[in-house]
Order: structure tokens, then C-alpha cells, then sequence
């Protein structure tokens, strides 16, 4: 089968295209035949060995996070899924395997995607919407009337997250370029900042919590418009020693790496009085379900920036490399 290979670290030449043999279902996975799958950051960074400590690939390894498509196969033990389900999933970390036609994927990643979807706009949704989910549900907790600030709203988890922020009850207060203030206010965004022109910190305050998707200055400049003992929850920054135990299962030595290199930035949100936390979103199929039932009920809907097919995949690369992309970048198999 065709597929897009990692076979180093390094530039764009690191990732090609090869035949590879078709995977099969091993005990408790999905053989799925893939339809589409997204890009994300992640793929490039982990391409370019940035989160190699993190995620540990056996390389050669054929590259992508999330597809959606139909089981062709089950393996020993599968009780959730049958030949034929149309299912997406946000795979292994460390296994990967989506930009291909036809992946494996154990079941408990793997959720029936939305009827009403096209296969490219449910594989655009579990890696981003996942993360969203998580940060916004499990780690800020986000209840009606709270003012809730997301950094970066116009790209692939930011698109997703005003849209559960609001389903949550939130007031969302987000930051995007002219290019895409129109999109971030469609899906709900109730106030939006030009972060091209204007300061956060000089303009926005009094926020109960906030998501932060772009790092660096402004994710420390959020710390300052939050309300004393508010939670900022990154996904951008650089994880804490406390996230590096629990959410990486990072052996010792690299907690201490991450407690050494993240310990400015605690420093500048205890001097702010509001508490920092970094998310490494996990896959889950059970999660993906939920985000599939708000599909369902048309409070999530997909954005896609655009598809490219297989064939294209190094210009769908090269494109979300610019950091530019409104909504997902997807490729497709059919
Ligand atoms: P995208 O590539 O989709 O983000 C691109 C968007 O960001 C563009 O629309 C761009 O619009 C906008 N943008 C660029 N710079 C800024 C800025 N300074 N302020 C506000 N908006 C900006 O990225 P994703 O949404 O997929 O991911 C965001 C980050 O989160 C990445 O670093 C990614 O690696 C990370 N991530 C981490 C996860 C985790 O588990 N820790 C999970 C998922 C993602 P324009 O240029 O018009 O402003």
C-alpha cells in the first residue's frame, strides 16, 4: 500500500512516500481502510525530532495521527467494532500509521465518526478536537458564565475549542489575524483581538481561565490578564514536572529536564498569582465518542482549511508549515 513514510529526522526530505506492506490486525485492533487523514504540527515536530523525547518512534515508522474510514478486518478480541463501520480515531503516539490506506488501530482509540460527515471532515476532528475537549472539560473545567481567553482561535484546535468553549457556556474572548477574524467570530467567538495590532495584556482582563494554543510571549502575557488564581492550561508551552509524570510517564531524569526547563516560566505565572499547566492530549476513543455525539447534535461542526490527495501529501506539509492554516488540513485516500 501507499503511504508516507518517516525514515529520519530532519527537513521535509525525512517524510517520502513508499510502498509499504498492509499492516493487519493484531489482538484487539481495527484493520481500517483509510479515507483521510489530518495533518498536524505534532507530525512536522516529530519529523523534525522536537518531541522525540516524548513520543519515542521505531523508525522507520509510516507517519499520521488521525484518519477516518471503514473497518475492513477485525483481530482477536475486538467486541466494539465490525467489518464495515465507518470509524475515525486518533492513533498510537508512538506507532502512528494514518497516512496510509489502510492503517491498524487498536479499538479502544477507535469511534463511529458522525453519519453526517464526509470522511475528510471526520478525520480533521480527533487529534485537535480531542485536545480541546480535554483542556477545556477535564482540565479548566469550564462552566456556563465563566470568561474563558483561547490564544490562536483560527487554526485546527482552535477552531474546535470556541465552539466547545461555547457549548460549555463560556463568554470566549480570542485572538486571530484579519485573515481570520470572520471564521473565529461564526463559530461563536464573542470578542476577538488582532494580536497583529494590539497587546493582550494591554486590552483584555479578568479571566476566569484560559487555553492557551501559541506559546512563547503570548502565552506569558496571558498569565497577566487572567484573574489571581485562575488556571492557564497550554498546549504550546513547555510541559511541567507535574505533567511530565503524569500525562508523558517521563522517567525521572526528564522530569527533572522539563522541571529545569520550564521553571522561568512557573516563576512568571506564580508572579501573576495564576497557575500554570501544560496538556499532552491522550488518544480515547470513549472522548472521541462524546465529540462525536456533539457533531450529532450540531453544536461541533468541522473546519476544513483544505485536502490535498495522498500523492499531494508534501504540499499539504509544506502548507500547514507556513502556520497559516484556518481550520484542518487534510489528505485523502479515495
Ligand atoms: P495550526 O497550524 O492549525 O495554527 C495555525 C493558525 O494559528 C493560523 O490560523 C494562524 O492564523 C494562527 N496563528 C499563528 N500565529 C498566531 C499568533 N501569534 N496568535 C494567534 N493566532 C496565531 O496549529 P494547531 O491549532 O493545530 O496547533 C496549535 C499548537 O498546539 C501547535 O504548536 C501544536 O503543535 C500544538 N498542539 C499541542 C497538542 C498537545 O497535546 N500538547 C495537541 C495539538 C496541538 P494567522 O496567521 O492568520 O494569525
Amino acid at each position: 500500500m501507499l503511504a508516507y513514510v518517516l525514515t529520519g529526522y530532519g527537513g521535509p526530505e525525512a517524510m517520502e512516500l513508499q510502498d509499504v506492506p498492509k499492516p493487519i490486525a493484531g489482538p484487539g485492533e481495527v484493520l481500517v481502510k483509510v479515507f483521510a487523514a489530518g495533518l498536524n504540527p505534532v507530525d512536522y515536530k516529530q519529523r523534525e525530532g522536537a518531541v522525540r523525547l516524548i513520543t519515542r518512534p521505531r523508525m522507520p515508522l509510516v507517519a499520521g495521527s488521525e484518519l477516518a474510514g471503514i473497518v475492513e478486518a477485525v483481530g482477536p478480541g475486538v467486541r466494539r467494532f465490525a467489518t464495515g463501520d465507518r470509524v475515525f480515531a486518533r492513533v498510537d503516539k508512538a506507532s502512528l500509521g494514518a497516512f496510509a490506506e489502510h492503517a491498524a488501530v487498536h479499538e479502544d482509540l477507535v469511534a463511529l465518526m458522525p453519519r453526517s460527515l464526509s470522511y475528510a471532515e471526520a478525520a480533521s476532528l480527533p487529534l485537535a478536537g480531542l485536545t480541546a475537549l480535554q483542556a477545556l472539560r477535564d482540565e479548566l473545567k469550564v462552566k456556563p458564565g465563566m470568561k474563558v481567553f483561547i490564544s490562536g482561535g483560527a487554526g485546527g484546535v482552535g477552531t474546535l475549542a470556541i465552539q466547545l468553549a461555547k457549548h460549555f457556556g463560556a463568554e470566549v474572548t480570542t485572538t486571530a489575524s484579519p485573515r481570520g477574524e470572520a471564521l473565529v467570530r461564526s463559530l461563536g467567538a464573542d470578542a476577538v483581538v488582532d494580536y497583529t495590532k494590539d497587546d493582550i495584556a494591554t486590552v483584555l482582563s479578568g479571566f476566569d481561565a484560559a487555553l492557551d494554543l501559541v506559546g512563547g510571549e503570548t502565552l506569558e502575557q496571558t498569565f497577566k490578564i487572567l484573574k489571581p488564581g485562575s488556571t492557564v492550561v497550554s498546549i504550546a508551552g513547555m510541559p511541567e514536572p507535574q505533567t511530565a509524570l503524569k500525562d508523558l510517564g517521563a522517567p525521572a531524569w526528564l522530569t527533572v529536564l522539563f522541571w529545569a526547563a520550564s521553571f522561568g516560566l512557573r516563576g512568571r505565572a506564580r508572579e501573576e498569582k495564576v497557575k500554570y499547566r501544560y496538556l499532552f492530549m491522550h488518544p480515547s476513543g470513549e472522548d472521541l465518542t462524546a465529540l462525536a455525539r456533539l457533531v450529532t447534535e450540531g453544536r461541533l461542526k468541522p473546519v476544513l482549511d483544505s485536502t490535498y490527495p495522498l500523492e499531494k501529501i508534501a504540499d499539504a506539509f509544506a502548507a500547514l508549515e507556513q502556520g497559516r492554516a484556518k481550520g484542518k488540513i487534510v489528505v485523502t485516500m479515495d
